[in-house]
């Protein structure tokens, strides 16, 4: 069913659960190296690999770095909790359980306040509890790579037992045909928050931060419905679709007398649609007991209050005050918030730029050149060093904008810096003698629009200006040939 029908009549209600894994140096209960794409099974001991005997000890790194990710959103820290055995057959998890906590997180009941479109959503935050990630099946042969159909499986486990922190919110409720925004919206400020904090590289392309999202509709005034939920989701992009779809595919099922199945369904970037996974198993299932092999954490109070004082300044309290000193609305900060451009824009002015230029050119050309090549702004081959010399050469007069987006193609190309850009192509700027020759060669030509502008008729300068600029093949400062012209046909 259509989004906007759906939303006439069903009112979403989401759930994520994120994972992110922690940049710590070692896993969480062994003291391996935790490196991604080392070759497979290189970082492996006994115990990680489970052999019989071996011991875990929790890594302290891991347990701060969690807690600092509770206090930044707000969350109450437990001052004793456990670990807990979740027990179910992988092949990727040698233990036969994954150690993770169940009735008693690190930390619980916070929240986090998401912006979309003008209004603050708070998200509550139910618990950010700390596990062990398992390690990596592939399936070899198949045409999907998936399991069905695969000539046989290797597992790596290097993965298997970096830590790994769950943030689970409670019902999202209220956010009516926003859903899909807030979900990304959450993902996006959760990424700054893991950021600014330092404990993860949560780079999506490599699984270090990846999302399960869950929906569910129902009628205005009646309970909640059931929900499914939509595992390992990897792109901001992919979570607003995958609740957009889900709300079709749902709003469609119900409408037509159907029910929900609780389920894990898998998201599909083609299409933008899931399909059924598992059908969900109960918490019971996995026989949960606190682990025997490891001592309770008990954060001392102090420790957490001195983790409190020195958490960093927070993505959106940085915002606010940014938005002041660059003197930007709410609607661009989003925007740039969104595009990943805060931190670039920010170390942009650092490196010498105007605010106002720095935007200019990380939300506009290379926004451009960011998307068609389906990369992130921070990926692209150019630093904000490199932006804010091109700044200072078109504030200096010696480029204009046409010769500064030929100079950012020429860095992004590899070319060399912004100086070495611009000798190698010759991007200079026409001087006064060149400039002066180019515009009587137009006033010749465009005898018409001259005379125009002679009797009286401003406006039609523009069309001269124009063609200089397409006469010097781009290289003429727009604002300095208007003014030669008006002076030479004695308007001014
Ligand atoms: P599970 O182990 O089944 O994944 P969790 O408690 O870890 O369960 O996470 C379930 C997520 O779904 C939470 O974010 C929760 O707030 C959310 N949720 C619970 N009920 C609903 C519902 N009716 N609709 C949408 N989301 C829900
Ligand atoms: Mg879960
Ligand atoms: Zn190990």
């Amino acid at each position: 069913m259509a989004f906007d029908k759906a939303l006439q009549s069903f009112e979403p209600v989401l759930g994520l659960e994120t994972h992110v894994e922690l940049g710590t140096e070692s896993k969480m209960f062994c003291g391996c190296a935790t490196g991604f794409g080392e070759p497979p099974n290189t970082q492996v001991c006994p115990t990680c690999l489970a052999f019989p005997g071996a011991l875990p000890v929790a890594n302290e790194a891991a347990i701060e770095a969690t807690i600092r990710i509770g206090l930044a959103l707000n969350c109450s820290i437990a001052e004793w909790c456990r670990f807990a055995r979740k027990n179910y057959f992988y092949p990727d998890m040698p233990k036969n359980y994954q150690i993770s906590q169940y009735d008693e997180p690190l930390c619980s009941d916070g929240y986090l306040d998401v912006e979309v479109g003008g209004r603050t959503f708070r998200v509550e935050i139910e618990r950010v509890h700390l596990e062990e990630d398992t390690g990596k099946s592939t399936h070899v042969g198949g045409a999907t790579g998936r399991i069905h159909g695969a000539d046989y499986s290797i597992v790596d486990y290097n993965r298997a037992g970096i830590p790994l922190v769950e943030i689970v919110t409670k019902p999202i409720t209220g956010t009516g045909e926003l859903a899909p925004e807030v979900a990304k919206a959450y993902g996006i400020e959760l990424r700054e928050i893991m950021r600014s904090l330092g404990v993860s590289d949560v780079r999506m392309d490599q699984g270090s931060m990846r999302f399960d999202v869950n929906v569910s509709l129902n009628k205005p005034g009646e309970p909640w419905g059931t929900r499914t939920e939509t595992k390992n989701v990897n792109s901001f992009r992919s979570v607003e679709r995958s609740v957009r779809g889900e709300i079709e595919r749902q709003a469609y099922l119900l409408s037509e007398g159907g029910k929900i199945t609780q389920e894990t369904r898998h998201f599909h970037e083609d299409t933008g649609t899931t399909t059924p996974g598992r059908s969900k198993e109960e918490a019971q299932d996995y026989r949960y007991f606190p682990d025997p092999d490891l001592v309770p954490i008990a954060p001392d109070v102090a420790w957490v209050e001195s983790l409190r004082a020195s958490l960093p300044e927070l993505p959106r309290v940085k915002r606010l005050r940014l938005r002041e000193e660059w003197g930007v609305s709410e609607h661009d900060m989003e925007s740039m918030t969104n595009a990943g451009a805060v931190d670039l824009v920010e170390a942009t002015i650092a490196a010498g730029a105007p605010a106002a230029d720095a935007r200019k050119w990380w939300m506009g050309e290379l926004a451009r050149r960011a998307n068609e090549s389906g990369t992130a702004l921070a990926d692209l081959a150019i630093t904000p060093a490199d932006v804010a010399r091109v700044t200072e050469l078109v504030a200096s007069g010696a480029l204009n904008d046409k010769l500064a987006r030929a100079a950012l193609e020429g860095i992004l190309a590899g070319e060399g810096t912004a100086d070495e850009v611009v000798a190698k192509r010759g991007l200079q700027i026409a001087d006064e003698g060149e400039l002066a020759g180019i515009i009587e060669q137009v006033l010749a030509d465009n005898a018409d629009a001259a005379e125009k502008v002679r009797s009286g008729k401003v406006a039609a300068v523009g069309a001269l200006v124009g063609a200089v600029m397409k006469l010097s093949r781009g290289k003429a400062d727009a604002g300095r040939a208007r003014e030669l012209i008006l002076e030479k046909l004695g308007v001014s």
